[in-house]
């Protein structure tokens, strides 16, 4: 049988040459893509003496290390289903996590053991070691006297590799099975459709608790047996001291912002780039546009969820067209739904489903809801409003829990956020729809002052008279906050549930 496991697929494409970087780290220090190999086997060796049988789970709430990422690639090795957290969490998530998923093995931060230690007890989880920030704890040292050769178990392409735990903004997490199957099939079109070419090197600032960082970034450059700047985090002084020295960067909109907000952001820095990607949120076409001219580079933009890895992408070759997130890529299919089931024409605004190799198997145990997010004919219901436009291209249009109700028409947040965000004086905007008596729900827009003379100058009638005439007047926001920013997750999504709740009943 023809190994399926994702880690065979990609130690195969690892360089030969003992010294290869695989991780360059801050400090100077580089991970070999051997040294990947040795610490890998030792884990998955350790995970074995533990007890942990090929199926169990290895839950990490640890931060972004070298470390960390070989405790996934080892817990892949070995059979396990790997389970990355959120740093953030706290006790009543980790409780529900642990209580959910029931892994074999959990590796905390040495600041949060009492708490891992009690929330483990009550979970039933038998071994929780530590790895600290920098990169030491229990788990290497027990890691450390064991053998560091490590035949990488055999797997099925439907049996699983890893959980994920979807952000959750409204009702309870939910965990995401992904197999070994859905991350190669992606890995290797995605590593295909960016072409990735010897010598590339990428920039890694993305947590590794999430799709993008753990999956997208690292295997895109584990398949190409590049190099990685390992960043800890986003920093824009670290950005642009490696731009220099890297080919490609996949970042959150954020970033981008960031850079551009940097005045000595410029063509040098990007001279041996070669390729920007932006995803896990909207890119808004101002920072598209403004990032052409400062850095003459494109940024191509995907879209994807934790539930499959990427949908679409725009172009590698071809235009890319900013405010739309591309094509669907050749692994997945994606199509246009309106509420009756039937396919939307071009232009018209629906539900997106997709189907694929790369699509997720289910919740972890939640069979019912499962069913409900799939339609009779095997499509996921992403969630995403999103419409095709007559060259192919799809745009986001927002969640379809975002879309507002009032007076029983429907209103799509991005089509008024893009008329508020071209106004002078406005840096961003969100529109949310609050519970209204009349109209059920009343469009309120939440607006975020540019740091500059027009933006102090904005007021809620001034807003509201430039709307006045551009858009139907049951668009328009009954009410409008002015504020200094939009409350956003770590992936740098605004988080439009808590702006409904801080604004519901005022
Ligand atoms: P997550 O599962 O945390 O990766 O979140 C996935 C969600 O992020 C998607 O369902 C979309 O709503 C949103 N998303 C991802 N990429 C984009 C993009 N390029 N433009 C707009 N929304 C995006």
């Amino acid at each position: 049988m023809h190994n399926e496991n994702l880690y065979a697929l990609l130690a195969s494409r690892f360089p030969k040459r003992p010294d290869a970087p695989c991780m360059i780290l801050a400090d100077g220090r580089v991970w070999t893509y051997q040294d990947v190999e040795c610490a890998s086997a030792r884990m998955a060796n350790l995970m074995f003496s533990l007890g942990l049988r090929p199926g169990d789970r290895v839950a990490a709430q640890v931060e972004k290390t070298p470390e960390a990422l070989v405790l996934y690639l080892a817990a892949i090795r070995a059979g396990m289903v790997f389970l990355p957290l959120n740093p953030a969490y706290q006790r009543q998530e980790i409780d529900y996590f642990l209580g959910d998923a029931k892994p074999g093995l959990f590796v905390c931060r040495p600041q949060t053991r009492a708490l891992a230690n009690e929330l483990a007890a009550k979970a039933g989880v038998a071994n929780v070691l530590e790895l600290g920030d920098d990169g030491r704890g229990s788990l290497i040292d027990a890691a450390t006297p064991h053998p560091d050769t490590f035949d990488t178990l055999k797997r099925k392409g439907d049996d699983l590799a890893a959980i994920l735990y979807t952000s959750g903004t409204t009702g309870r997490s939910k965990g995401a099975m992904l197999t070994h199957r859905n991350l190669a099939v992606n890995a290797l079109t995605l590593h295909e459709y960016w072409q990735f070419t010897p010598g590339d090197v990428l920039l890694h600032m993305l947590p590794t608790f999430h799709v993008h960082g753990l999956f997208i970034a690292s295997h895109c450059a584990l398949l190409n047996g590049s190099a990685m700047f390992f960043e800890n985090k986003f920093d824009i002084a670290r950005a642009l001291k490696l731009l220099p020295q890297s080919t490609v960067f996949m970042g959150v909109p954020t970033y981008y912002v960031r850079l551009l907000a940097e005045q000595g952001f410029s063509r040098e820095h990007c001279a041996d780039m070669r390729l920007f990607i932006s995803g896990s949120a909207p890119l808004l076409k101002e920072t598209f546009d403004e990032f052409v001219k400062r850095s003459g580079h494109v940024i191509l933009e995907r879209y994807g969820m934790t539930e499959g890895g990427m949908f679409t992408s725009n172009p590698y070759d071809g235009e890319r067209r900013g405010g739309t997130v591309g094509f669907p890529l050749p692994c997945t299919k994606v199509r246009i739904i309106d509420d009756q089931g039937a396919p939307c024409k071009t232009g018209a605004i629906g539900n997106i489903q997709v189907r694929g190799g790369n699509v997720f198997v289910g919740y972890w145990q939640m069979p019912e809801k499962t069913k409900e997010e799939f339609t009779a004919d095997g499509w996921f219901k992403t969630g995403d409003m999103g419409m095709l436009d007559a060259d192919g291209y799809v745009s986001i249009i927002g969640r379809s829990k975002d879309l507002v109700i009032t007076g029983g028409l429907n209103v799509y947040p991005k089509e008024i956020e893009g008329m508020i965000d071209a106004l002078p004086g406005v840096a961003e905007s969100a529109i949310i729809g609050l519970p209204h008596p009349d109209f059920g729900e009343a469009v309120t827009a939440v607006v975020v002052r540019a740091k500059n003379d027009r933006g102090a100058a904005l007021s809620e009638a001034g807003i509201i008279a430039a709307l006045r005439g551009e858009l139907a007047n049951f668009k328009l926001p009954k009410t409008i906050h002015l504020v200094d920013d939009l409350p956003r997750n770590a992936m740098g999504k605004v988080q439009k549930n808590v702006l409904r709740e801080r604004y519901s009943g005022k």
